[in-house]
């Protein structure tokens, strides 16, 4: 290992992106240098943002953008509110956009940004303050041929806009500089439910791939945001039984099935899932190792690995969270049979439908839902026959199928442009 490499793996999170990166770079001889280009980010901005607390205090907070490869297009990727918002992570998240981006062919690199923060504490002005702030500094290395901002976790349509807002006012209206935006300011329709709808095509695949019955299949979800919240209620409405759902601070659990609609209201009333009646109260350790037909995770990196995959009880994992197993937790799934649908193919649903977004707002012409949504299934299910064909054929798992189907993509294209 170089010392470049070296000083590239600090986190979990990039170890466990390293690692994937590694496996298909010695399976597919990746030699030294292609190898190091792709795992060192092109560009790391950490920016310090004074924001002006309501009651007249100064905090400081630190932002990140990695912007990781734009060999294949303009560098693509979500923004981030979190008290665990670290450089590594975000490094990390960065290069699974390229290989995300590259794995369902849309004309992207990757990126990742975020904000150290719990926004949960932040009033709105505080929050609209604190982006305003954050784009300010980053504003001349994002753009719509540059690097195009998302939503990720803790940000939504309101922050997109603001940030549209604040890019606007130094560079002109601009649209296409962010995506994920209210369909008011140039958003696409199905952009808000684009992930979970992505997640809920592959699902429904994967279950019939391995001869499961869809109607009343188990399905537990770690996380009731905008990844999970929507994949829990697409996957009732296909006639799943949602047993388990959880937050940040846990999860209910009724073998039965829960109401999702009840329990989002509930969540949206109380703004907490604890209380709710009828179902049990789980911690996210114990949902993690529920019994059931499909797991998806859709909240937090690192959750599933070596010292819990053994006790899962899913036969499917479909991926809705970004990098949440581990190798060893791979391994030992690999050995149990689980069959997982990796998170650069599962959750690219946000990203397709963000790249639908792009270009209509390049052309400023907007698409019926029933458009989005078609090219959307098709796209999905194409990219997953696609990983399916390498894995079958070269015996490898779906997740080592994807990325080798990515980094040739992207090394190719070095290669044709030059280093
Ligand atoms: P979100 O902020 O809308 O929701 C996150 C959910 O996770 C919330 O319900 C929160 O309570 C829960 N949560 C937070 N910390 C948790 C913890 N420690 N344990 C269990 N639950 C916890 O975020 P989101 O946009 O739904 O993103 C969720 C995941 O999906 C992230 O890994 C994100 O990178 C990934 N992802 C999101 C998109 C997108 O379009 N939003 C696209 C691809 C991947």
């Amino acid at each position: 290992m170089g010392i470049v490499e070296e000083a590239w793996e600090r986190s979990e999170t990039e170890r466990i992106l390293n690692h994937n990166v590694d496996i298909v770079a010695e399976k597919i001889n990746l030699d030294h240098e292609m190898r190091t280009f792709l795992k060192v980010p092109f560009r790391e901005i950490k920016v310090q943002i004074p924001l002006k607390m309501d009651d007249g205090r100064v905090e400081i907070f630190v932002g990140y953008r990695v912007q990781h490869n734009q060999t294949r297009g303009p560098m693509k990727g979500g923004i981030r509110y979190h008290p665990q918002v670290n450089l590594g992570e975000i490094r990390a998240l960065a290069a699974a956009m390229t290989w995300k981006t590259a794995l369902i062919d849309i004309p992207f690199g990757g990126a990742k940004g975020g904000v150290t923060c719990d926004p949960k504490t932040l009033s709105k002005g505080e929050l609209e303050r604190l982006t305003r702030s954050f784009i300010t500094r980053i504003s001349d290395s994002i753009g719509p041929n540059l690097d195009i901002p998302a939503p990720d976790m803790n940000t939504n349509p309101q922050v997109m806009a603001w940030i549209m807002d604040e890019y606007s006012k130094r560079h002109g209206y601009t649209p296409a500089a962010v995506t994920g935006k209210p369909v008011e300011l140039g958003g696409s329709v199905g952009r808000i439910e684009a992930t979970g709808r992505g997640v809920t095509y592959l699902t429904k695949r994967a279950l019939k791939d391995k001869k499961i019955e869809i109607q009343g299949a188990r399905v537990v979800v770690q996380g009731m945001g905008n990844v999970g919240g929507t994949t829990a209620r697409l996957l009732t409405d296909e006639g799943c039984k949602v047993i388990a759902v959880s937050d940040s601070k846990g999860g209910l659990y009724n073998p039965n099935g829960l109401n999702i609609s009840r329990v989002t209201m509930h969540k949206e009333e109380t703004g907490s899932l604890k209380g709710f009646s009828g179902a049990d109260y789980v911690t996210n350790e114990e949902l993690l190792e529920l019994p059931c037909e499909v797991l998806v995770p859709a909240a937090m990196e690192c959750v599933i690995m070596e010292h819990n995959a053994a006790r899962l009880k899913c036969s499917v994992l479909v991926e809705g969270a970004n990098i949440p197993t581990s190798p060893e937790a791979d391994n030992i799934l690999a050995d149990k049979g689980v069959y997982v649908v990796p998170d650069i193919l599962a959750n690219a649903g946000g990203v397709l439908v963000s790249y639908f977004e792009w270009a209509q707002d390049l052309q400023s012409a907007f698409w019926e839902e029933e458009r989005v949504n078609r090219k959307l299934m098709k796209m999905m299910l194409d990219a997953y026959e696609l990983v399916k064909e390498v894995s079958v054929q070269n015996s490898v798992t779906l997740r080592t199928a994807a990325y080798a189907i990515a980094i040739e993509k992207v090394s190719k294209a070095v290669r044709l442009r030059g280093f």
